[in-house]
């Protein structure tokens, strides 16, 4: 059993989304098609079924969001073994302080 939606309940969905409902589409059922606006501007159209289980959201900002991740791996990585290396060399030299008393 699942309480009946309405068009409000999409609303707030976009919302949460950094989305927005455009168009002047009425909420029938979970098949009606409902077109959305992402912060980006990117604009498309979907089910609400599918919007509402997160299938479909915005193109645009998923490309952004992989090309992030994908050169967020390039430099973060050797960056996260520099910094690795640094805090270890620290922690000797920290270490050869205290055995020589110093
Ligand atoms: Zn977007």
């Amino acid at each position: 059993m699942s309480a009946r939606l309405t068009k409000a309940h999409f609303e707030s969905i976009a919302q949460s989304r950094n989305h927005k409902l455009i168009g002047s589409w009425q909420y029938e059922n979970i098949d009606s098609i409902i077109s959305i606006r992402c912060h980006c501007g990117h604009e498309w159209s979907c089910t609400a079924r599918s919007y509402k289980n997160a299938k479909t959201g915005c193109q645009e900002c998923k490309n952004k969001a992989i090309s992030k991740v994908q050169t967020g791996k390039n430099v973060s990585v050797p960056m996260a073994k520099k910094l690795a290396i640094e805090f270890l060399n620290k922690q000797r030299f920290a270490k050869l302080l205290v055995k020589r008393g110093l």
